[in-house]
């Protein structure tokens, strides 16, 4: 059947879990590709350029938004981060479903902006569990891992604006919870092509 692409926004305090799980996620479906967000914070010894993250300066960041280039853009413990609008939009479009990772304000911003997505939060186990989880990672500045758990406090308190709340204590089971959610909201009849009441093929 053919059927238009859902989008899926999934966000969490950093230290959360919540890349892990979207890559368990793109692992497994096929028909889900991943947003590659652009932003000016500088890149972790393993990431790409263009598959992780668009890594550019505030002066090609600043000319994005001018092009409206964004669906949403915010800055987040002290970068900016943004979502390309062409390619989510075409994605959708082709009937390929589509896995943002972004913050609470950008999530916030596409929820009341268009009426498209299903909204996910990773809630962590607990305040500790972040802690350590960010300082184990060794791959962020120590000033911006306090700020990250600073943020959190406030992030954690959004949990009510989403759809769904996935809590990544085991991750197996957190897994299953997600993956759940993302077959289910696939086969929703509002997603389907139709024309003059038959589903096109
Ligand atoms: P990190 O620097 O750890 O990769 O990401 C920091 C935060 O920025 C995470 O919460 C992540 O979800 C969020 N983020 C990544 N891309 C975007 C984006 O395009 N827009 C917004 N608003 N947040 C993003």
């Amino acid at each position: 059947m053919k059927r238009k692409g859902q989008l899926f926004v999934v966000s969490a305090p950093s230290g959360a879990g919540k890349t892990t799980l979207c890559n368990m996620l793109l692992k497994e479906f096929s028909n889900l590709s991943y947003s590659i967000s652009y932003t000016t914070r500088a890149p972790r010894s393993k990431e790409v350029h263009g598959r992780d993250y668009f890594f550019i300066d505030a002066l090609e960041f600043e000319s994005m938004i001018l092009k409206g280039g964004f669906m949403e853009y915010a800055k987040v413990h002290g970068y900016l981060y943004g979502t390309s609008k062409n390619a989510v939009l075409k994605s959708l479009e082709l009937g390929r479903d589509i896995l943002l990772d972004i913050d609470v304000q950008g999530a916030m911003k596409i929820k009341q902006e268009t009426s498209l997505g299903v909204y996910i939060f990773i809630n962590p186990p607990s305040m500790e569990v972040l802690h350590r989880r960010l300082y184990d990672r060794n791959d962020t500045p120590e000033d911006n891992i306090e700020l990250r758990l600073k943020n959190a406090e406030i992030e954690l308190a959004q949990f009510v604006n989403y759809d769904y709340v996935v809590e990544n204590d085991i991750l197996e089971a957190a897994y299953k919870q997600i993956s759940s959610i993302y077959i289910a909201e696939t086969c929703r009849c509002a997603l389907l092509d139709v024309k003059d009441g038959r589903l096109q093929f």
